[in-house]
């Protein structure tokens, strides 16, 4: 599943450094965050006109909450690192004004049966229809390494956090109902995703298989209108392909903004295979989804070099940012027109 890729990350770089103003040099984290902008890396002003897009989001916040949990050390689930990491999660996210709940279970691992926990926290909005933005929080269990997981996924529950501070300043109510689910058990107890895996019961995804049974039997299903998964998505060195799982419009909606944007570089078009997250149980039930995932070109991954040198705050920023920006487009997508002209 791994294909290290060798060029084109210096060429990101020097994009990065010529298309995308120095942010935080403006907005440190010990002040309070700037105003929201309507654009950002473009030259033209005269968009004044155009509703705002939340773009304050902050990538030194999400560094923090990064950092925190690396501190934490390894988080496998049910382990006192993880339950340190969610009660930390949990904390922030309240203090945002959000509505936090725990959606608990025990599971059978090859490990023997592990208490879990998704983290779920919702801002409602005028309908209940639901955007799901998610994220694991686990760490992978390894017996003889000292595995930190800065990108995998201490980097993408740090910008789903900061996501949710975002929403949560927001004034006026949306729309839609927005709800962060951080779920637990996302990795593998086996070494490899599928070494213990059994037909009807996978060593992996334990959180996301669980919370998508969940609104099955709440009947939240049909209300939900979209599912982004964040995973993998603070490496300095960013770039995004396409997740050959994800569901099309919802994959269109979230590059094209991330280029209106200015992150042309960031968001490209070449196929990036995963073979199964978060979102295949939601995809499977007929949830439009989409997986923020850099793989194939983190040389890092599952190695003990996961560490925070290799994650950065641009990074966090540009993926919150694009996904703020995109929630509107998502929400206002007509879910008709995809029923009778499937992609
Ligand atoms: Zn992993």
């Amino acid at each position: 599943m791994k294909i290290r890729k060798g060029t084109g990350q210096r060429a990101i770089v020097l994009a990065l450094a010529l298309s995308i103003p120095p942010l935080f040099a403006a907005c440190p984290k010990n002040e309070p965050p700037a105003p929201p902008r309507a654009r950002v890396a473009t030259t033209n002003r005269s968009d004044e006109r155009l509703p705002p897009i939340p773009t304050a989001f902050n990538g030194e916040r999400a560094m923090d909450h990064a950092r925190k949990q690396i501190e934490f050390g390894p988080r496998p689930p049910a382990s006192p690192q993880l339950e340190k990491t969610r009660v930390y999660i949990v904390d922030q996210l309240k203090s945002y004004g959000l509505q936090v709940s725990l959606d608990e279970f025990t599971v059978a691992t090859p490990q023997g049966e592990k208490k879990m926990a998704n983290i779920v926290a919702e801002l409602p909005g005028e309908t209940k229809d639901l955007i799901l933005i998610t994220s694991h929080y686990d760490t992978k269990f390894f017996k003889d390494m000292h595995f930190v997981g800065a990108n995998d996924p201490a980097a993408s529950v740090g910008t789903l956090m900061e996501i949710g501070r975002v929403l949560g300043s927001m004034k006026e109510k949306p729309k839609v109902t927005y709800r962060l689910v951080f779920f637990d058990g996302e990795e593998a107890f086996c070494e490899n995703w599928d070494d213990c895996s059994k037909p009807d019961n996978p060593d992996n995804t334990y959180g996301s298989r669980h919370y998508a049974r969940q609104l099955d039997t709440k009947n939240e299903l049909n209300s939900t209108r979209a599912l982004i998964l964040l995973d993998m998505m603070g490496y300095k060195d960013l770039e995004l392909g396409r997740d050959t799982m994800s569901t099309r419009w919802l994959q269109d909606i979230i590059w094209q903004t991330g280029r209106d944007l200015g992150y042309r570089k960031i968001f490209v078009d070449r196929d990036e295979g995963v073979g199964g997250d978060d979102h295949e149980a939601f995809v499977n039930l007929g949830v439009p989804s989409v997986d923020l995932i850099q793989l194939s070109s983190y040389p890092y991954w599952h190695k003990a070099d996961d560490t925070i040198d290799k994650i950065s705050a641009q990074s966090m920023k540009i993926v919150g940012e694009t996904v703020l920006a995109s929630l509107p487009k998502i929400a206002a997508h007509d879910r008709l027109k995809e029923i009778k002209n499937p992609q």
